[in-house]
């Protein structure tokens, strides 16, 4: 497939306003594309070259992109800035300035060549043969594939397509409908990578998916846990349990192979050059190849106190880590293990994982195994629960003990019960901010009213509103947000929000917020968990308590399904009888 038939699609991707239309139209690209150009496609239209979970970046970042647009067409790099400024969009700017071209287009599979060349240039000079290679790479294409090719290489695509959306597109590509997907989800849940999977269809089919098993080196991705309102709840529902104090970290996969060790977040990032203190440990464990399970948190050794989570974060930054080691080095409690010298171990039940862990996890200062109690009292589980928040930590873990490790899932295996604020929700939601409204008075000038919140419906790819949000943050929060809106702000609905409310502006879901609300309602207008006639879901005096970018992508925000079951568990009695 040539780069300008990709980048017309994700033109035509670009202006629908469908969810059901954007699958088509990828499902088209996929049916017109050949075997080897299915991974390269797969990672360009997400804005990568490689899995997520490679650290592949090409290295050019927006200042070094209008130098490169400059040179390509032979514009004075302040009209550049200027009338990016004016778009306020990168690839339109390139799009605006490029000539009509006559050349015959690079295929997809030239153009991912040559973007990993500039993403391997490094060293000295590697600045300017970044430059050159990206600039001689616009020379070679038309306006619409200078458009994405900027937006690619940025990272900023643009399209509101989530991985079900490729999932659905794959399925219909070679079955005509969505009967794949669940064959699919389950391979990318082990693996983590839609391209992997996409080539693996078209070459073996389905008996080729159910042979991508984990393995070291690849993350998997994360078992969630459920919510319950109670420890009688818990206790209720799963019998017996393994009980873990829960932790306010990051989640942390540890992964180790041969000598190479790598760490990987929540979402599937690579995180190994965040955490050299953890990657030391593990390079320590006396085991060929091995991915534990657990959340890493940061320590102060003079006050022996743990570091709040957004210090924790504070990390990310790429600058100063050997400082931050040294003042707050990171601990991670391990409580699972899902691979070992060669074999699956999810299978297994979490009781025999756990003896795996202990054996592997010699307690250093650093790696720890998260310290489990077996119980099938709610007397005892409330003690546990009560204890855990006296000393600091964010509540328990509850975990069925012959479960097996199910890559993706959220599930009652694990269920999280947290401090409770005396019969109010017992748990945060995170949403996702869609749109927002400008506002009067003070708050316009600081350029935003109340926000537009949602949160994500995983069947469908879909984003559904629940709440506005105008409560929460200081004068300086909502400066600061709306700076960080104004680069996300799109002219029209994304395809993937679902709402009856129209803001006065559109964002790209990006943005997750942490919310705090008494209670859940039935709301004739919101579309969270809207059915046919049936109501959505409403938050009550809903106020922001923390902005939890660093780690939740928008398809990690509290979901519909979430929504309906702490909804009806307000409605039962005897909840918010504990802590
Ligand atoms: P939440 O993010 O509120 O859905 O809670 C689940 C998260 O709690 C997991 O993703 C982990 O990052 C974190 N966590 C902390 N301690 C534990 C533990 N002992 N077992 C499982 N998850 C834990």
């Amino acid at each position: 497939m040539k780069f300008t038939e990709l980048a017309a699609n994700l033109d035509k991707m670009e202006a629908t306003r469908s969810r059901n239309e954007l699958v088509r139209i990828l499902s088209d690209v996929y049916r017109a594309s050949a075997a080897d150009e299915l991974e390269p496609l797969t990672y360009l239209i997400q804005g990568r070259l490689a899995p997520f979970f490679e650290p592949v970046e090409i290295g050019l970042g927006q200042m070094l992109l209008i130098t490169a647009i400059a040179m390509a067409y032979g514009a004075p790099k302040e009209e550049v800035i200027k009338l990016n400024r004016q778009a306020g969009d990168l690839g339109l700017t390139a799009q605006r300035l490029a000539p009509a071209s006559h050349r015959e287009s690079p295929s997809v599979v030239e153009v991912h060549q040559r973007l990993s060349q500039i993403a391997a240039a490094g060293g000295a000079g590697s600045m300017q043969k970044k430059l050159d290679g990206f600039t001689s790479l616009l020379g070679d294409v038309d306006s619409v594939s200078a458009k994405h090719l900027v937006r690619m290489t940025l990272g900023k695509m643009r399209l509101g397509i989530g991985d079900p959306t490729v999932l659905d597109a794959m399925s219909f590509a070679k079955r005509g409908d969505r009967s794949l997907r669940p064959i699919l989800e389950a391979a990318y849940n082990r693996t983590s990578d839609l391209g992997l999977i996409a080539r693996t269809l078209w070459d073996s089919a389905e008996a080729g998916l159910e042979k991508l098993k984990v393995r070291a080196g690849h993350p998997l991705r994360p078992q969630l846990a459920e919510r319950l309102p109670n420890p009688e709840a818990v206790i209720k529902k799963l019998g017996t349990v393994g009980v873990q104090p829960k932790y306010d970290g990051l989640r942390v996969q540890i992964h180790k192979e041969g000598g190479k060790v790598s760490i990987f977040s929540r979402n599937l990032e690579s995180m190994t050059e965040m955490f050299p203190e953890l990657v030391d440990a593990a390079s320590g464990l006396k085991v060929q190849s091995v991915i534990l399970d657990g959340e890493a948190i940061a320590y102060n050794p003079e006050s022996e106190e743990y570091v709040p989570f957004q210090e924790t974060t504070a990390r990310r930054r790429k600058e100063g880590i050997q400082e931050f080691a040294a003042r707050a080095p990171m601990r991670a409690f391990v409580f699972d293990v899902m691979f070992r010298d060669g074999s699956d171990l999810t299978p297994m039940h979490y009781e025999q994982r756990f003896e795996i862990v202990k054996e592997l996890v010699r307690e250093s200062d650093t790696l720890m195994t998260a310290p489990l109690m077996t119980t099938d009292s709610a007397d005892v589980l409330t003690r546990e629960l009560l204890d855990n928040i006296s000393r600091g930590l964010e509540g328990v873990v509850a975990k069925r003990l012959d479960s097996p490790y199910q890559a993706g899932a959220r599930n009652f295996n694990w269920v999280k019960l947290k401090r409770n604020t005396s019969g109010q929700l017992t748990d945060t939601i995170d949403v996702v901010l869609l749109g927002y409204y400008r506002g009067k008075g003070k708050r316009a000038e600081f350029g935003a009213g109340a926000l537009l919140a949602g949160v994500y419906d995983g069947d469908k790819d879909e984003f559904v509103t629940i709440s506005k949000l105008g409560t929460g943050l200081s004068d300086q929060g909502w400066r600061a947000i709306h700076q960080r809106l104004a680069s996300l702000e799109v002219a029209e609905k994304p395809a993937r929000v679902n709402s009856t409310f129209v803001p006065d502006a559109w964002l790209e879901p990006a943005i997750v917020v942490e919310v705090l609300a008494d209670e859940i309602t039935p709301s004739p207008r919101h579309t969270a968990g809207m059915t046919g006639d049936g109501p959505g879901f409403a938050l009550r005096f809903p106020r922001i308590v923390s902005l939890r970018t660093a780690d939740k992508k928008p398809e990690d925000a509290t979901s519909v399904r979430e929504i309906r079951e702490m909804f009806e568990q307000q409605r039962q009695p005897g909840r918010g009888r504990s802590g």
